[in-house]
């Protein structure tokens, strides 16, 4: 059984008299545990369909199972707890608090879920220190260098134990240097602590830190790829 469960989803955008059909009857099955890259050119409806996957926005048409639960039939509210308890969401350009240092960065989902304040730094700090930020933590953002942010947005999603990981361009501001290395933690939140990760990237190379590629084209799954990993590769 599939984690996401898509099952002929469409999302319209209504403008007046025009409307757009952004996403065109998909049917996506993402297990558990696996980690998908989506790609396709610009207006072909990646971010639709991630906002949808990320319980952003609702499908026209179709039905969406999260973990077994009918997510499309729930209402904002409903959607936010489940944003809240199941996803960390990692963005192009970071979106840290600027008046925040990174501990306090790290801190925010969990003061959301009235986790108390030791208890709170202690989980935070761990977080930070599992994507090799632990010296940052008083850092404010302004002194962290692009990929720092990128890694304590990471520690971020991940310090409330998402099941899922959703990145929207997360190397699109970085450096090829820094692009490997948030690659790299990806892949080890995948594989040591079972994350499902679901990416969008323009770049091929980044694409294929997954698992699968999943093409998109005009609103509709184009193909999609399995992407081998040699046990030897370094991570
Ligand atoms: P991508 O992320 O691949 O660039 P989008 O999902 O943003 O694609 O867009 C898919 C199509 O839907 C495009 O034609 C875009 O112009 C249109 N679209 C996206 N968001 C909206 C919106 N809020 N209102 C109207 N049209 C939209
Ligand atoms: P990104 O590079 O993050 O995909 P976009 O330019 O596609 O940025 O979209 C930025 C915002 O504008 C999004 O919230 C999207 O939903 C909205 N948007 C995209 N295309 C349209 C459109 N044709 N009409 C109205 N809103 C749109």
């Amino acid at each position: 059984m599939g984690l996401i469960e898509i099952e002929d989803i469409s999302r319209t955008y209504k403008d007046g008299q025009v409307s757009v059909k952004a996403i065109k009857q998909i049917s996506i099955e993402i297990a558990d545990g696996d980690f998908v890259s989506i790609m396709g050119p610009s207006g072909s409806g990646k971010s639709t369909l991630m906002n949808i996957i990320g319980c952003l926005d609702k499908p026209s048409s179709g039905s969406y199972k999260l973990a077994g639960q009918q997510v499309h039939k729930l209402n904002d509210s409903q959607l936010a707890t489940i944003r809240n308890e199941f996803m960390g969401f990692v963005f192009q350009q970071f979106h840290l608090i600027s008046k925040l240092n990174a501990l306090e960065n790290v801190e925010l989902p969990l003061i959301y879920q009235g986790v108390i304040g030791k208890e709170r730094k202690k989980r935070a700090l761990e977080a930070l220190e599992s994507v090799g930020l632990g010296e940052r933590a008083k850092h404010m953002p302004s002194q962290l260098s692009g990929g720092e942010q990128q890694r304590v947005a990471i520690a971020r999603a991940i310090v409330s134990n998402p099941k899922l990981i959703l990145a929207d361009e997360p190397t699109g501001a970085l450096d090829s240097k820094s692009s490997k290395n948030i690659m790299s933690i990806f892949q080890k939140l995948n594989r040591e602590r079972k994350i499902t990760i679901v990416q969008v990237t323009h770049e091929r190379d980044i694409g294929e830190y997954g698992n699968h590629i999943y093409n998109i084209k005009d609103g509709e799954i184009d193909c999609i790829e399995e992407i081998k990993h040699t046990e030897t590769e370094n991570n």
